[in-house]
This record gives structure tokens, C-alpha cells and sequence, in this order.
């Protein structure tokens, strides 16, 4: 990374669905569609006969949802009204930024075409093939407790062995895909279920609202003391 004028150098990670994005994707479709199927799999999650992952192949594996549908879906999906400041305030100070997402590569892709915004991310992959859906894990680690498709927390520890003086951010909302990246990183801004966990665990966190919120955080986290 090239030199700015903070005191040390951030890196932020970024949850999407509920967190970029006001509503979550894939359980919005699930609600809509799947419901029989989720509240079935919901139900063998919380006993932990799935694991998260698990779950959410069961669920959208054979999805029968075409592309067309789905990308009409896709572009019923808004952001949070601080996404586009997040962004530009992560450029002009040269921070790394990225979307790590248990969501699906080709949504954020189409998403991303649709709402004319651009990130880098790490996602499961989803290719929808004769109108069904057809996933696979993107970075499972099995060596976390997570369980998830993408493991947050791998992503972050793998750039933080390559950037050691770096300071990590993880934004997110979800007590299931959140958690392990939100133990690990220096500073956590978390609300909802994330929220709720960490303070159950007296873990120290940031709460916000909006993505403005966790800007007016930054600013003085970044702002160098006198
Ligand atoms: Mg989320
Ligand atoms: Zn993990």
C-alpha cells in the first residue's frame, strides 16, 4: 500500500447481504420461495445437524429459478445509502477494501453491473444452469468453527500474514457468517445478530445504523491524535 497521511494503514473488510445491501439476498429469496424447504433446514441448523454451509446448499441446490427471474430479483436490491461514501472514502485514503460474502459470485456480479458499483469480493460460486441453481463453496475452512462457504475469517488472516502492519476493519451483520472475522479483526463495527452476539460475548464492537455511521467512525479512528 502507498503511504498517506494517516498514522497506520487500514485494511476494511465488508459483509454484503444486510450489511452493503439492505436486504439480504439469498434469504429473501429463500422467504419467498423456499419456504417449506427453509423453515424444514432452518429448523435442522439451529440443532446443528447442518452446518451452515450445508444449509445453504441444500437450500439453493436445484433451485428452480432462471436467470431472468433472478436477475429481476437482483435488481430489486438496494444499497445502504452510505455504500457509495464508503467506497469513495476507502479510495481517496488508498484503504483496501472488500466484500467478503456468503452470498453468491454471479449475484454480486450482476449487482454490482446493475447499481453501476465496483469492489472486489470473495463469494460462494453460483451458476445457474436449465433454470436451476448450482453451488459450490468458495473458501470453506474446516479449520474454523464457522462452517460457512466462505470463511471470514481465513480471508482476513490471509491477507494479514502478507500485510502485518495493517490494521483490519470487518462490517458485517450476521452472528453465523460474521463471527469468526469479527473475533479475529482490530476493529469490529457489527448491528443486528452480529450485535447481539458480541455483546453476549462482551466483545468490543462499534454499533451503527448505516454505512454513514461506520464512515464518522473512521474518520476518527483514522484521524491521527495531536
Ligand atoms: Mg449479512
Ligand atoms: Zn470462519
Amino acid at each position: 500500500m502507498t503511504s498517506n497521511t494517516q498514522t497506520f494503514s487500514l485494511a476494511i473488510f465488508c459483509d454484503f447481504d444486510g450489511t452493503f445491501a439492505i436486504e439480504d439476498v439469498g434469504s429473501t429469496l429463500a422467504r419467498k420461495h423456499l419456504s417449506k424447504r427453509r423453515s424444514l433446514l432452518w429448523e435442522k441448523l439451529k440443532m446443528g445437524d447442518l452446518d451452515p454451509w450445508r444449509y445453504a446448499s441444500e437450500l439453493f441446490g436445484g433451485f428452480e429459478f432462471s436467470e431472468a427471474e433472478t436477475d429481476k430479483f437482483l435488481e430489486s436490491v438496494s444499497l445502504d445509502p452510505g455504500a457509495h461514501d464508503l467506497l469513495r472514502w476507502c479510495k481517496v485514503r488508498e484503504v483496501p477494501f472488500r466484500i467478503l460474502s456468503d452470498g453468491f459470485d454471479r449475484n454480486l456480479d450482476k449487482i454490482q453491473q446493475h447499481q453501476q458499483v465496483f469492489f472486489d469480493y470473495d463469494a460462494n460460486h453460483l451458476e445457474i444452469l436449465g433454470d436451476r441453481w448450482h453451488v459450490t463453496p468458495g473458501y470453506p475452512d474446516v479449520s474454523c468453527g464457522c462452517g460457512t462457504g466462505v470463511c471470514k475469517k481465513s480471508r482476513i488472516q490471509k491477507f494479514v500474514v502478507k500485510n502485518p502492519e495493517v490494521r483490519t476493519v470487518h462490517i458485517g451483520n450476521g452472528r453465523v457468517s460474521d463471527l469468526c472475522a469479527s473475533l479475529f479483526v482490530d476493529y469490529v463495527f457489527a448491528k443486528e445478530t452480529l450485535a447481539e452476539e458480541l455483546e453476549e460475548r462482551n466483545h468490543r464492537f462499534i454499533k451503527f445504523d448505516t454505512l454513514f455511521d461506520v464512515i464518522d467512525s473512521l474518520d476518527k479512528i483514522v484521524r491521527p491524535r495531536t
